[in-house]
């Protein structure tokens, strides 16, 4: 599986990074500016060829010399990096100011180097207030020829400037989780157990913000008792911070002309932290806590999981768990895209909100994950299963002309990912997919078993989760998870509200598609294969009630694209329709839902406190042992599956989580049961 996109002209994401500099107030993210020195003590350099970037804003260079080498020492060696690499297991390396990547390259050489098992994976996390500009990280390695391919690669994968994490499958069994940002507030958001820390900022005394003592308290959230730290500074402030923050530190032999650096490993005991357990000990909510990865090792068999359902999300989750090199099991009665994933074609559009709270940064997030998705799967597979024709978000009132003047104005999305169109917007990205054929691609060789399920068992002991067939057969996984659309409600998921909507879609086979597509509620968008869809009918269902097409449905969708284009909508006729229903399932804020299926006998005496306003130090959320759920991605399922099911593959086989905290938070699958025993107490 090749996950990195090789040729400019298929990558959208990379083909249209954004070249906006321009900082706002709730999107905050502008290239580094930067001047140029000559390389110092390098005996090759004799022309200023070979130079090395400069921060203009902090006066102070990225690295010395060839930067290489001194990477090598500080951080490679530091952190004993080659021999904890040759023991197999999957790694995560976490780095307070990624700059030009150099940190980041020399540990995929290494990585690269080494001899691992299949599922053994590296996962690299790190913040960036100001990223570099491709030709600026070109330029840096410039004098680095070998490195050049990884390099490419890393521009090819550079995301939009936007601020908020960005989940970028750098190699099969490479991650890179980049967030863009100030240090402090986003070490704050990340769910991660760091094995490494690549501590790394201009020099304290022109960076003070890179080595305060939020950043220390950060770390110590974030690190166990094997995680190592190194560092090129021996500066007393950071050797208090991270003393003060249980890490055990001692001065090292640096790199060149510097006679010391410093290197340490976390001792939790010498800290004020309660436990040293995986879970989070200062968790801010401990319902919403990350349930405990499954346990892997590199002489163990890859994880078995099992995913009920094959549509969009069975399929998300099929691709993530075999991108961790676990083993997935889809299993559907139907068989794939047989629900509302089947339906003739589908919208990939953003759903942008005003602010940037959570919820806006979850649904931007989204989009961008899934086109790089899409993307690479275009890659892998060499399928064509989207069309980029781009899509138009037409304001249907003033109302609507202000919220978009407000997008615009806020930069929500770059200006090469989001364009004013008079009074609509417009998404050059966007366009419409296949789902059939994505929902294939994305489950591609994954078994897939064509049975009905009857009921799911948590684990217990030492029995693994089952799955109880209707045939009476069961089947024991290392997890189980439901992701069955509007499928069957199972027992464990009692505590969700969950609701379903029908929806119909028209297909004219002989009709002139708009280009692009057109969107304002009601949407007009050109067919895969050719003909006109025109959509959405959206009406309250019964749970287990099929859904019907009708006539009707067929002229409510032609009377509401009237209202938005009168030149497509007057050459329709009902009767020529080709119309799909289909059920959806959403929850009642819209969100998805991911995560641990709560145990919620054990929720409701853990939490009772909650409903007297009670203050006091609870304790970690408890979930059906091996039970996960995602579901209720509504009518956005198409472009949130590829995000919701990274996040949730990676609480379970223990990787950083690809969304910052507030936003999987607000996924959980307690949320609802929580803030009824919030609103008793109310
Ligand atoms: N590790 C880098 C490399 O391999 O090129 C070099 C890092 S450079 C010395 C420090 C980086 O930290 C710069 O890219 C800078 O933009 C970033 N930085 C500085 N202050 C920051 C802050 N408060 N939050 C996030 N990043 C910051």
């Amino acid at each position: 599986m090749t996950t990195r996109p090789q040729n400019k002209k298929q990558s959208a994401v990379a083909s249209t990074r954004s070249r906006d500099s321009v900082a706002h107030e709730a999107n905050q993210i502008a290239w580094a500016d930067l001047s140029w020195k000559p390389i110092a003590g390098d005996a090759k350099v004799t022309t200023g060829s070979r130079v090395t970037p400069v921060s203009k804003q902090f006066d102070d260079i990225y690295f010395s010399g060839r930067g290489i080498d001194e990477t090598q020492h500080v951080f490679i060696d530091g952190n004993n990096i080659r021999q904890r690499f040759a023991q197999g297991n999957s790694f995560v390396i976490g780095e307070t100011g990624f700059g030009t990547g150099l940190n980041f390259l020399a540990a995929l050489e290494t990585w690269q180097a080494a001899s691992k098992p299949v599922q053994a994976h590296l996962d690299y996390v790190a913040c960036e207030q100001s990223p570099l500009r491709p030709e600026d990280i070109r330029r840096t390695f410039q004098h680095l020829p070998n490195l050049k391919a990884n390099v490419e690669a890393l521009i090819d994968l550079q995301p939009p400037l936007t601020p908020g994490f960005h989940r970028l499958p750098f190699l099969d069994n490479v991650t890179l989780t980049l967030i863009y940002g100030d240090v402090r507030s986003a070490l704050a958001e990340i769910e991660a157990k760091v094995d490494a820390w690549f501590l790394d900022g201009f020099s304290p005394s022109r960076n003070p913000d890179m080595w305060c003592p939020e950043v220390f308290q950060q770390m110590a959230r974030l690190s166990n008792r094997n995680t190592t730290v190194a560092t090129f500074t021996v500066a007393g402030l950071v050797r208090r911070g991270l003393t003060d923050n249980g890490f055990d530190v001692k001065k090292t032999p640096g790199f060149g002309r510097k006679r010391e650096m410093l290197v340490g490993q976390f001792l939790p005991q010498k800290t004020a932290l309660p436990d040293e357990s995986s879970h989070f000990p200062r968790e801010r909510k401990p319902w919403f806590a990350r349930s405990t990865a499954l346990k892997t090792a590199p002489d163990k068999e890859p994880l078995r999981l099992a995913i009920i359902g094959g549509g969009i999300a069975g399929a998300s989750l099929a691709h993530a768990v075999r991108r961790r090199g676990g083993i997935p099991t889809i299993i559907d009665r139907d068989g794939l895209a047989a629900g509302a994933s089947g339906n003739k074609g589908g919208l990939i559009m953003p759903r942008l909100d005003i602010g940037a709270d959570a919820v806006a940064y979850f649904f931007r997030q989204a989009y961008i994950h899934c086109l790089r998705t899409i993307d690479n799967l275009t890659l892998e597979t060499s399928h064509d299963f989207f069309n980029r024709c781009g899509v138009k978000l037409l304001a249907s009132d003033k109302d609507e002309v202000k919220k978009f003047e407000k997008l615009l104005s806020e930069k929500t999305l770059p200006t090469d990912w989001m364009t004013q169109q008079g009074n609509d917007l417009f998404f050059p990205q966007a366009g419409v997919v296949d789902p059939k054929k994505y929902v294939h691609a994305l489950a591609s060789h994954t078994r897939v078993t064509n049975e009905c399920v009857s009921s799911v068992i948590p684990g217990r002991d030492n029995i693994k989760p089952e799955v109880m067939f209707t045939s009476g057969n069961t089947e024991q996984f290392d997890a189980v998870i439901i992701a069955n659309g509007a499928g069957d409600i199972f027992t464990v998921l009692q505590g969700i509200p969950f609701t379903n909507v029908d929806g119909q879609l028209d297909y004219f086979a002989k009709a002139s598609p708009p280009e692009p597509a057109i969107a304002a509620g009601p949407y007009a968008a050109p067919a895969p294969g050719g003909g006109l869809l025109v959509g959405a009918t959206y009406m309250k269902a019964e749970q287990g009630v099929a859904p019907t097409v009708s006539l009707e449905a067929s002229k409510t969708n032609i009377e509401k694209l009237r209202e938005i284009d009168l030149q497509i909508a007057k050459d329709l006729n009902a009767e020529d329709s080709a119309p799909r229903a289909a059920t959806r399932r959403q929850t009642p804020d819209r969100l998805p839902t991911v995560g641990a299926i709560p145990n919620w006998d054990a929720y409701e005496r853990d939490y009772d406190g909650l409903r007297h306003g009670q203050r006091k130090q609870y304790t970690i959320g408890r979930p059906l042992r091996g039970l996960y759920v995602m579901s209720g991605l509504g009518s956005r399922g198409l472009v949130t599956a590829p995000l919701c099911a990274d996040i949730l593959i990676s609480e379970i086989m223990g990787a950083p989580s690809p969304v910052a905290q507030n936003v999987r938070h607000g996924l959980h699958p307690a949320r609802f049961f929580i803030r009824q025993l919030k609103r008793q107490e109310r």
